[in-house]
């Protein structure tokens, strides 16, 4: 045993659990997205050195506020909606991560996304901590004034804790840039002032960045064009296989389609289409504009949803939520390389069926991480009140993802692990020398 991985792992073994117990809220339902985040946590620690002692900091969300959303119903009702915002941790800055709206929305899935942001914001050198916030609720059955009190009233509660130098929320899964302008607005009532840096991915006349919509799924390609280089996989021709059609794998899979790409199968929650010569990537996307889904889209073929992993492809971009690559499908999947556009796609012990299988898996901490690094710029156009163009927002973002994505992978080759696991040693040893530099409060 070297002496650096002997120091690390008797820094781990330090502390003691049963002297601190972990609180109540941490204890349940470690199956979920929670739990996976917590055994990706255990296989870095060993590779932490001396800044192991600091890990359990990573274990333990910082802040979590619960709060009741009451509002007027459009038939005179009054409904309770149940929302959340936690802080996983603000040792780098404040906290950062988006909002969304969904049925099974708990607070197990939303501390993990919490957690995923503060390591994401810090493989992408962005100097923030990680948020995360939801509302348990399906937007697709509340009107339009529904969802706007709705909004406007969670906003509200959670203004305790979120503001420009705080925690500044964005969207996620069914949130976009009308309810972050709703948040904004509420906010800067709330506080009696003109607040457009408490929230990013705003329109863009509001203090919005401009490529911000597109910024998550361009990332995605950035560095799936990087991962090929690496493995000698050639875009051109390739066939690529989406599920979720929204702002991220909408966006990724038209950059692929316009590099070459054939976009052969694609999954939501409304269908499962597949065409071997590739979809008609601007009609699809003009289809779910109007329908809501890529249900019901001519020229393809309806397929089961769970073909869906046998589909013959060299990528699979999984870009809608998480645990859907998992145990019983990893085996199955044909692809050469998986671009994590959503968080938290690829369970742990799907992650070895992967690895075993020599499967690339681009993780999420650092593929979908462009969604992000353009909020940053947008919060720094806010702040300075100076707006750049779109060619130079596009060119200061690939260069931070290709860099990211350099680094990772170095640390990848040299250590021997998955990229994820190298992701995670960047992220953690950035967050975790800030917790040490801070020290300790009081
Ligand atoms: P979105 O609401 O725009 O799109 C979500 C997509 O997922 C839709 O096509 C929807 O039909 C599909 N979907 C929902 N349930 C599904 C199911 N059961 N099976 C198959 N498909 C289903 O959301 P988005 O912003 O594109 O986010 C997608 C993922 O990317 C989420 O994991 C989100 O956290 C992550 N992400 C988003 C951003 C961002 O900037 N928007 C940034 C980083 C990561």
């Amino acid at each position: 045993m070297s002496k650096a991985t002997s120091t690390a792992q008797a820094a781990a073994a330090a502390v003691d659990h049963s002297a601190h117990p972990l609180p109540s809220y941490l204890e349940a339902d470690n199956l979920g997205p929670w739990g996976n985040y917590l055994q990706q946590v255990d296989r870095v620690i060993p590779h932490l050195g001396s800044l192991a002692r600091w890990a359990e900091t990573l274990k333990r969300p910082k802040r979590i506020l619960i709060v009741d959303v009451p509002i007027h119903m459009d038939d005179g009702t009054v409904a309770h909606f149940e929302g959340y915002r936690v802080q996983h941790n603000v040792s780098r800055g404040p906290g950062k991560g988006g909002v969304r709206f969904h049925q099974d929305v708990t607070l197990s899935e939303v501390m993990a996304l919490s957690a995923w942001m503060s390591v994401k914001n810090a493989a992408v050198n962005v100097p923030y901590g990680g948020a995360k916030g939801g509302i348990r609720v399906d937007p697709k059955k509340l009107s339009r004034g529904e969802l706007e009190r709705m909004t406007r009233r969670y906003t509200s509660e959670i203004g305790i804790i979120i503001g420009p130098n705080k925690d500044i929320p964005a969207p996620d899964v069914n949130t976009n840039d009308q309810i972050m302008a709703w948040m904004m607005d509420t906010y800067s009532m709330n506080t009696g002032s003109t607040s457009t840096g408490v929230v990013t991915g705003k329109p863009v006349d509001l203090g919005g960045s401009l490529g911000r919509r597109e910024a998550t799924g361009r990332g995605v390609f950035t560095v799936g064009v990087e991962a090929a280089n690496h493995i000698g996989l050639e875009i051109s021709g390739s066939r690529i296989a989406v599920q979720g059609f929204g702002n991220v794998g909408g966006v990724a899979g038209k950059l692929f389609a316009e590099a070459g790409a054939r976009i052969v199968a694609v999954q939501d929650h409304g269908g499962t289409i597949y065409r071997e010569a590739g979809l008609d990537v601007p009609s699809l996307l003009k289809h779910v504009e109007e329908n809501g889904s890529v249900g019901g889209f001519p020229e393809s073929e309806v397929i089961a949803s769970d073909s869906f992993w046998d589909v013959e492809c060299d990528i699979l971009i999984p870009a809608a939520l998480e645990q859907q690559i998992n145990a019983s499908n990893a085996g199955r999947i044909k692809a050469r390389m998986i671009i994590e556009g959503a968080n938290g796609p690829t369970t742990p012990a799907a992650d070895d069926i992967l690895q075993e299988r020599n499967i690339l898996v681009l993780p999420d901490v650092i593929a979908n991480a462009g969604g992000v690094t353009v909020s940053y710029f947008e919060w720094v156009q806010d702040f300075s009140s100076f707006f750049w163009d779109e060619d130079e927002i596009n060119a200061r973002l690939v260069k931070i993802m290709k860099h990211a994505f350099a680094a990772v992978w170095a640390v990848s080759q040299d250590q021997k692990v998955s990229l994820r696991t190298a992701t995670f040693i960047v992220a953690c040893k950035r967050i975790l020398h800030t917790r040490e530099l801070r020290g300790l409060y009081p």
